[in-house]
């Protein structure tokens, strides 16, 4: 039994409607109701507009849910984006920050993720930090290099946090919805890796912070990757908008 209680967060990414939400906020309340998982901490996290529906469906079950992304600054002339204080004003829990679409596709630095980072911190909202080497990185043995590189960044926010409101997400981009996925092994020598650099950055909560794996995690594998001693949990995308998908993957890591 691991020390750490894991962590299932659904990454639904930009994804769904009113009517389709309410059908997956049903079947995952009624679900993980039933299932009592409470020796996981699940999260949902649903596109920006639907973040009050979340609050709406699941705010009263032990299900949490969070953002998808967040500002960088406080507040003020920023068209378009959405602070960790009116997150957390809305009773949302928790943010994903430098997940590597945003980071690949929309130009976020180490530098802006750990700006999120360390907004959320301070904001009192849980952080998800997103980490990953890409294809080309791994192919060129950098995955050490990249890795330290994204974690170094994010040493001044964590060493602020509550480790269980901090969770770091390593999630090779090679792996993200494209149906590949690491292998346990490979995914615990990043996990070790990674929780290796904290610890050495000289973050105080590196025992106790999640490290959550993300890359095409599925139902059927999610309990060999959950298995691994540095593994506490998963972020989960494309498997999060089904329900059965999604709870079979909680289920893995209540019993992993
Ligand atoms: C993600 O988007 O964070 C993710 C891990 O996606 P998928 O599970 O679809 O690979």
């Amino acid at each position: 039994m691991k020390s750490r209680k894991p962590l299932v967060a659904g990454n639904w990414k930009m994804n769904g409607d009113i009517v389709t939400n309410e059908h997956l906020f049903t079947a995952l309340r009624s679900a993980l109701e039933r299932a009592s998982i409470s020796q996981v901490d699940v999260v949902i996290c649903p596109p920006f507009p639907y973040l009050g529906q979340a609050g709406a469906w699941l705010g009263d079950t032990g299900i949490a849910w969070g953002a998808q992304n967040v500002a960088a600054a406080a507040n003020g002339a920023l068209t378009g984006e959405v602070s960790v204080s009116m997150l957390a004003d809305l009773g949302c829990g928790w943010a994903i920050v430098g997940h590597s679409e945003r980071r690949t596709l929309l130009g976020e630095t180490d530098e802006v993720v750990a700006r999120k980072a360390s907004m959320c911190v301070a904001g009192g909202l849980g952080v998800i930090a997103c980490v990953g080497e890409t294809l080309d990185e791994r192919e060129a043995d950098a995955t050490e290099a990249v890795l330290a590189r994204q974690v170094e960044a994010l040493v001044p926010a964590l060493q602020g946090a509550d480790p269980a409101r901090a969770v770091v997400a390593y999630e090779p981009v090679w792996a993200i919805g494209t149906g590949r996925t690491a292998s346990p092994e490979m995914a615990q020598q990043a996990h070790a890796f990674i929780r290796a650099r904290m610890a050495h950055a000289g973050v105080a909560g590196a025992d106790a912070i999640r490290i959550v794996y993300g890359g095409s995690v599925k139902a059927a594998n999610a309990m060999s990757l959950f298995s691994m001693p540095d593994v506490d949990g998963g972020l989960i995308g494309g498997a999060s908008l089904v329900a059965d998908e999604f709870l079979n993957i909680c289920r893995a890591a209540a019993v992993a």
